[in-house]
């Protein structure tokens, strides 16, 4: 289920930072475990740069550093009592604003990464923990359907170990069996579909995910989704990364014993598993290609795909999966059909058994009993270098809320969203939407037709903050079984991958509703979604330090200004300039104005690949389209801004400040691989030393390590 959606959100939704998924937010949830509301706003005045208060001397720096190039003091730095660690801004902005705030911060054992966002969420997190214990604890019955009584069950199925491990593979035992049992790669084929039509586990054919047709986005479609590649191609094909991918088939390895095989079997096995893996793996697209529809949105008609899986009985196969007699089949990475295609043979029927039981095993680990539960937190925790484990309790609310993420959206809402606050909001968004009309409308490089295009484009951008009027079918469709009924956690989860699809399977034949939300109220982020041409602030972004209604208008143009304008530049990035208006696949850009484009790119992937983060390069080419988003916010806020130094600096401080973090290394890894944004560092200094604004507030010389020549100043959106 998990893969599924992380696929889903990897076809189109363009965010502001990492997407939760079973990696991101997970981890920094735990980051303030214990923390309360106050020693939050100890962490907000730690760092920040507010005038009316008292502060200490680093903050007053930062502060008044636009007041310092008017001294033409270049040797301005940070604090005369930290002599070993003294930092000019000149050379590291980020480290400047940030040294007295992440002197603070010391990650914990349990933790993997550190920034705002998982601060917040674990406020958010924390709260929905109080709701969990009062329901567990309150003795009261509730009524069928309602948020509490799901919420109330949910969490007992949860915590029972007892009936999770009496429940085992459950519902999903005979399925496996049939993979297990299948003498023939037909009957391999057959069981796979089954699993994935009823309840959509990911696989490695037959995979799919219906959403709007890219061509015509009114309407649905069906994805033949890419095969699940485990750790993923990017850590299977690096070049600092192998130790990692020791780790993980070393837990190959003992899921399979878990599952009953001897110490040989599970061996050969997994050796098998890595030589399937590598293979399909070489013949993946990268990351940052499946956010490229010219290589993605690939047309077949049932005729068509009996032709690439020639080894598959197609109508038998879309039939079990109940998605037959479409008109056409989107197959997201047909590269990887096609050796998926040549791998489906008999003499490797054992080793595509074993790979399709691992996969499951790993969906359904930490839903399962406590064994396998544990081998996947472990697998997690080593990954991204987090020494300690959060302990069952954490674990089993954190569960909970990811079952149930729409019931905990509606009692999120209730209690945290003022309609003030999404009045500023939504003043603001105009104020940057103008600005961007003025950015593009001054671009040499365009033509007034591709000019009036793009600004129509402006014009039409539909804006989602807060909360869903209507919330989704799914929510209701999601009924939570007792177990005094006879449910268990395996149970529910099953249910719930059904709701999905059975919502899924509805959709499909009837006009796209555009007003339905993908993302919930809590969650700490902002997205662009090039389909439905729109850009979403859930209700938790809106809160400091992204957004304070006691900020001057400078800092608040660098916090959640800065984000609105990122999210608005990603209708102009390297893929969202790939759709028009209404949100359809449609290139509407002259071939010259993309050559020129895609020349401007070049120079961005370029700049980004310099930088590095604990000695290992950018991927300039991974997090084009995050950076030309950042590139482009920076300019469309700095031109609101104008001449005011003052505001100048609040704006650089704020944004500065809203992006900063700690990792572990192993965490750093995982970004430098699959994050298509930046490092939080680089996503700054990289930012600000190609803003021309920046060099007319702050005495920067060529000497100094921010400085970069004004012909070496990259972005589209100048
Ligand atoms: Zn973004």
């Amino acid at each position: 289920m998990k893969k599924r959606a992380l696929a889903l959100f990897m076809a189109v939704i363009l965010t502001l930072q990492m997407t939760g998924c079973n990696t991101g937010t997970k981890e920094q949830d735990t980051t303030a475990e214990n923390k309360t509301q106050s020693s939050i706003k100890d962490l907000f005045n730690s760092g920040r740069n507010d005038k009316e208060d008292g502060k200490e001397p680093a903050d007053d720096e930062r502060e008044s550093a636009e007041d310092d190039k008017d001294t033409e003091s270049g040797e301005r730095e940070a604090d005369g009592e930290d002599e070993d660690e003294e930092v000019r801004y000149q050379d590291d902005y980020y480290e400047f604003v940030n040294q007295n705030l992440l002197s603070k911060i010391e990650l914990a054992p349990t933790d993997a990464h550190w920034d705002w966002f998982g601060e917040l969420n674990a406020v958010v997190s924390g709260e929905m923990e109080e709701i969990i214990d009062e329901l567990a604890s309150d003795g009261k019955t509730y009524e069928k359907g309602s948020s509490e009584q799901k919420i109330k069950d949910m969490y007992e199925c949860v915590t029972n170990i007892e009936n999770r491990n009496e429940t085992g593979l459950g519902p999903l035992k005979p399925h496996m069996d049939s993979i297990r049992n299948a003498g023939t790669i037909g009957e391999y084929v057959d069981a796979l579909a089954h699993l994935s039509g009823e309840f959509g586990f990911s696989s490695i054919v037959g995979g799919y995910s219906i959403m709007q047709d890219k061509a015509d986005s009114s309407e649905y479609a069906v994805y033949m989704m890419y095969a699940d590649t485990l750790i993923g191609k990017e850590y299977i094909e690096g070049e600092n990364t192998q130790e990692y991918v020791d780790m993980y088939l070393e837990y190959i390895n003992d899921m399979l014993m878990e599952f009953g095989m001897t110490a040989n079997e599970a061996a050969q096995s997994t050796d098998s598993i890595e030589a399937l893996l590598r293979d399909i793996c070489a013949s993946t697209l990268t990351t940052e290609q499946m956010y490229d529809p010219a290589v993605t949105y690939n047309v077949y008609t049932q005729q068509d795909l009996q032709k690439l899986y020639t080894n598959v009985d197609i109508p038998r196969m879309l039939k079990t999966l109940k998605i037959d007699g479409q008109d056409k089949y989107i197959v997201m990475d047909v590269e990887q059909a096609k050796k998926i295609n040549s791998l489906l043979v008999e003499e490797n029927l054992q080793a595509l058994k074993d790979y399709s039981t691992f996969v499951m095993l790993n969906d359904t680990a930490k839903y399962a009993d406590a064994a396998y539960a544990k081998l996947s937190d472990d697998m997690k925790n080593a990954l991204y270098g987090i020494t300690e484990s959060w302990g069952d309790e954490k674990t089993w609310k954190n569960l909970t809320q990811d079952m149930l993420p729409w019931d905990f959206g509606m009692i999120y809402v209730k209690e945290h969203f003022s309609a003030e606050d999404k009045e500023a909001v939504e003043k603001m968004i105009g104020q940057i939407l103008k600005e961007y009309e003025a950015i593009i409308s001054r671009q040499e490089w365009m033509s007034d037709a591709t000019k009036q295009k793009a600004i129509r484009k402006l014009e039409t951008m539909q804006v989602k903050i807060g909360y869903p009027d209507q919330w989704p079918a799914a929510r209701d469709m999601m009924q939570v079984t007792p177990i005094s009924e006879g449910g268990s956690l395996l149970s529910n989860l099953l249910v719930s991958m059904q709701v999905s699809i059975d919502d899924s399977l509805n959709k499909l034949g009837t006009k796209v509703d555009r007003s339905e939300w993908d993302v919930t109220p809590q969650t700490i982020n902002a997205m662009y979604d090039p389909l439905n041409n729109e850009i979403i602030f859930p209700a938790a972004i809106l809160q400091a330090p992204f957004y304070d209604s006691d900020n001057s208008d400078g800092a608040n143009l660098g916090g959640i200004g800065f984000v609105i304008a990122h999210e608005v530049s990603h209708a102009f990035d390297s893929s969202g300039a790939l759709y028009d208006e209404y949100g359809n696949y449609n290139v509407w850009w002259t071939d010259e104005e993309m050559a020129e484009y895609k020349k401007m790119s070049q120079s961005i992937i370029d700049y980004y690949s310099n930088y590095e983060m604990m000695g290992t390069k950018v991927n300039g080419d991974l997090t084009l389209m995050e950076n030309i988003a950042d590139l482009g916010a920076m300019t469309c806020i700095t031109s609101i801004i104008g001449d005011d130094a003052k505001a100048l600096d609040e704006a650089f401080g704020q944004m500065t400040y809203n992006w900063a973090s700690e990792d572990t290394a192993s965490f750093m890894m995982y970004l430098l691989n699959t994050d298509t944004h930046s490092p939080n560092k680089v996503r700054v200094n990289a930012v600000l030393s190609s803003c021309d604004a920046f060099y007319k507030i702050y005495d920067i010389k060529e000497t100094d390590k921010m400085y970069v020549a004004p012909e070496d100043r990259v972005g589209i959106w100048k």
